[in-house]
C-alpha cells in the first residue's frame, strides 16, 4: 500500500515577474494557508515576495 503523501514540492513565483525562482517544501497537514516570501529575485535583481503556486 501506498505511502499517503503529505509534503507538496511547491514553487515560488515572484509576484513582479511571475517566474519561478524557489522551490520549497509544504507539510499539507500543518501549512494550510498559501506561503509567500520576501526572497532576491535574480530578474527583477532586487528583493520581491515571492507567492506559492
Ligand atoms: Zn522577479
Amino acid at each position: 500500500m501506498a505511502k499517503k503523501e503529505n509534503v507538496l514540492i511547491v514553487a515560488l513565483a515572484c509576484s513582479q515577474c511571475g517566474r519561478y525562482n524557489y522551490y520549497t517544501r509544504k507539510n499539507r497537514q500543518k501549512v494550510r494557508a498559501k506561503l509567500a516570501f520576501r526572497k532576491y529575485c535574480r530578474w527583477c535583481r532586487k528583493h520581491t515576495e515571492h507567492k506559492e503556486v
